[in-house]
């Protein structure tokens, strides 16, 4: 139940494209910030499960399914007792193209 409540597919803009993905009403919140675009920079890291499509800029093409998700955790100390806990990146399975990055702190 709570998993898959509310689930409702969006629209996420990335500086190399787009994707649709299934996001909670709470995911909406924190990656729209409170306006009318969701970015996918935003919403961090979502399950590859999640997502219905997405378009690269650079293939001009819409794929089903998925971008590449890659990630590390560097827990970098940023100072001021800001860590950086999760860096990762969403590429085009096809030409490997930037469609958006995420930073993960410990503080958002
Ligand atoms: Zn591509």
């Amino acid at each position: 139940m709570a998993q898959n409540e509310d689930l409702e597919e969006k629209k996420l803009l990335g500086s190399g494209g787009y994707a649709f993905a299934k996001l909670t009403e709470q995911e909406e919140i924190k990656a729209s910030l409170g306006i009318p675009q969701i970015f996918l920079g935003n919403a961090g890291r979502l399950n590859e499960d999640r997502f219905t499509k997405y378009y690269c800029n650079k293939c001009q093409k819409e794929y089903p399914g998925s971008p590449v998700i890659s990630y590390e955790n560097p827990n970098e100390d940023l100072g001021e007792d800001i860590v950086l806990i999760e860096k990762g990146e969403y590429r085009c399975r096809i030409c490997s193209n930037l469609i958006a990055l995420y930073r993960r702190f410990n503080k958002q």
